[in-house]
């Protein structure tokens, strides 16, 4: 069972991508987010054809399903998700910590929007969030953070994921590195 289909979708958008410095580090929040449980990944005002192809084929060849897009405005589509009736958590230094407001958050099936910035997020998502998470109070990256939430969302059932249509799956090993191909 996908985590998701008992604790409810959850999707990532990422905001404050700065094409010329982010690349590397925007691709791994939707790589984080794809493999920690997530549903989907969504690249806020503005599209990185470049970040996009990676995720496409890392679902293609991995497993999905994992939605992704990009362009939206951020702003727009985090208020519409509240209004919408979903809950938006910005994972923020600057919040509460997660260990006091997961159980809370868990319990409620509605869908989830997580919102991770780059340097400085704008106020506006300080106020449109449902809740304003720590992971601790020390500053640290959007890929950790992310993980680290999903992890306790979802009380690391995501690594017990099957991802559908993967060509590849690795066999765990001790010391080698096997991998198995799947299909044609
Ligand atoms: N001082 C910046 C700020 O405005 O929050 C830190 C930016 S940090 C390089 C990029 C992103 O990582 C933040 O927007 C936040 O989503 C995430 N992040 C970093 N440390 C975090 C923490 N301790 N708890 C939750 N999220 C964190």
């Amino acid at each position: 069972m996908h985590p998701a289909d008992k604790y409810g979708r959850v999707f990532v958008l990422r905001i404050g991508h700065r094409p010329q410095r982010d690349k590397r580090v925007t691709t791994h929040v939707a790589l984080a987010a794809r493999a920690f449980g997530a549903n989907g990944f969504i690249l806020g005002d503005t599209c990185d054809p470049s970040i996009m192809e990676s995720i496409r084929r890392v679902v293609e060849l991995w497993g999905g399903p994992f939605h992704s897009e990009c362009g939206v405005n951020s702003v727009r589509y985090a208020s519409k998700w509240r209004e919408e009736g979903g809950e938006v958590i910005h994972l923020t230094m600057y919040g509460l910590p997660v260990e006091e407001l997961i159980d809370e958050i868990r319990s409620s099936s509605r869908e989830k929007l997580i919102v991770v910035g780059a340097e400085k997020t704008p106020r506006d998502f300080y106020e449109i969030a449902s809740y304003n998470v720590a992971i601790g109070n020390q500053p640290h990256s959007e890929v950790s953070a992310l993980a680290v939430f999903l992890d306790r969302l979802f009380r690391g059932e995501w690594a017990r994921i099957q991802f559908k249509g993967a060509k590849l799956k690795i066999q765990p090993s001790p010391r080698e590195k096997k991998i198995v191909s799947l299909r044609e």
